[in-house]
């Protein structure tokens, strides 16, 4: 294999801001980018070394793609898995590996990994259809979650007693019992193929009830350090247990009595690390980066505190984007804008971030809450 910096074509399935920002980060290891995304304006398509227009869920496009590339990654999960086993058997090296995203693929292979290795989880069983609610055993209210094709809240109910079964998902779901989380928290890891190991502090995650949305993050937490420490555990466990090489991300709930339970993870960078860029010594796109060219895990250590606004676009608007009060920000120092090159829309589209850095978490938390209120996303 070439060495990273001379030519090694990494290919990314998905073509999206994720992606955007790994580009951004590969051009400083010299790394060659090849995206393969089906939207012509996809966030990666200007600016990849080479991107190619097709499915990522169509076995013989993904095939053709990988075999054109050294290392093959992803930024969604909901890929082609089939074509990436023919490739990882064809001697591709194919990160996070393909058995890995099947799992993650579906909630309920998911909980019963959890269930399996002893991983903290909120209880729960596997269902066929919404007639199975009643007998299940998961007491009302439950929270119930389509076993494939669900993102960003799309695809999880909130059921609260059986008159509400016309609300539920008639489909193989997982039935989970509610659980009284104070805090939903994560904990980003990466590990590559040698087993090293590296996780970033654990950070705090507030959500739009409106959008089901990652609406803030904050950095460093102020939750004690055996939280933090048992949050790291439990996220380093994951990640070996699943063997993935690459980052994966570990979303968790935190309890009222302090009971950490793993949500839900992601095989990939995510939205919960986008803070890292301006906050960590390494950002999760280079550590992801890191751990699939083979490089060992870059710092984790916090550079500064940070908060992180998810800019989505307003509802009610569709259309050319405008974004309402970006120039104001821009001019308050400690304030960094992150857009995702889309030029259309719509309520609650990821349109960008911005992340504000402060020297506390005081300051911060202030400060995004400003940006918050100035900044809108738009049509015009
Ligand atoms: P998605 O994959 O669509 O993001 P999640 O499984 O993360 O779906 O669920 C979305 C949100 O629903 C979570 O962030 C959390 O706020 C809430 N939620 C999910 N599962 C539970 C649960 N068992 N108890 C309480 N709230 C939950």
């Amino acid at each position: 294999m070439k060495p990273f910096y001379n030519g090694l074509k990494l290919g990314i399935l998905g073509g999206g801001q994720l992606g955007r920002m790994a580009i951004q980060e590969a051009i400083s290891l010299n790394i060659h980018i090849a995206v393969l995304d089906p939207d012509s304006k996809a966030p990666c398509a200007e600016i990849a070394n080479s991107f190619t227009l097709g499915s990522i869920t169509d076995y013989d496009t993904v095939l053709t793609f990988g075999r054109n590339c050294d290392i093959i990654t992803i930024e969604i999960e909901h890929v082609n898995t089939q074509a990436l086993k023919q490739l990882e058997a064809e001697g591709k090296k194919v990160f996070p590996q393909p058995a890995i995203l099947e799992m993650v693929q579906d909630k309920g292979l998911q909980k019963q990994f959890y269930a399996q290795h002893t991983i903290p989880t909120s209880n729960f069983i596997l269902i066929e259809n919404k007639n199975e609610l009643s007998t299940c055993g998961i007491e009302f209210p439950l929270v119930q979650k389509l076993r494939k094709g669900g993102y960003d809240g799309k695809g999880v109910s909130v059921i609260k007693s059986l008159a509400e079964l016309d609300k539920a998902f008639d489909a193989p779901s997982v039935v989970e019992e509610m659980v009284k989380f104070r805090k939903e928290i994560a904990v980003i890891v990466s590990r590559n193929e040698k087993g090293e190991t590296a996780a970033y502090p654990l950070v705090e995650m507030e959500f739009s009830a409106e959008a089901n949305l990652v609406e803030f993050l904050y950095w460093p937490t102020d939750e004690s350090i055996d939280v933090q420490e048992r949050a790291k555990a439990i996220a380093i466990s994951v990640a070996e247990r699943t063997g993935i090489v690459g980052l994966l991300a570990v979303e968790m709930f935190l309890t009222d009595t302090d009971e950490i339970l793993v949500n839900e993870i992601a095989p990939r960078t995510h939205n919960s690390g986008h803070h890292t860029i301006e906050a960590a010594a390494t950002s999760q796109f280079m550590q992801h980066l890191r751990a699939v060219v083979g490089l060992s895990p870059g710092s984790t250590a916090i550079k500064t505190p940070a908060a992180m606004i998810n800019l989505l676009g307003e509802n009610g608007y569709s259309g050319n984007a405008h974004y309402e009060g970006l120039e104001e920000v821009l001019s308050w120092p400690g304030v960094y804008v992150h857009l995702y090159g889309k030029s259309q829309t719509k309520p609650f589209r990821k349109m960008g971030h911005i992340t504000v850095t402060a020297s506390n978490l005081e300051t911060v938390k202030a400060l995004a809450m400003k940006v918050k209120e100035r900044v809108r996303v738009i049509s015009n």
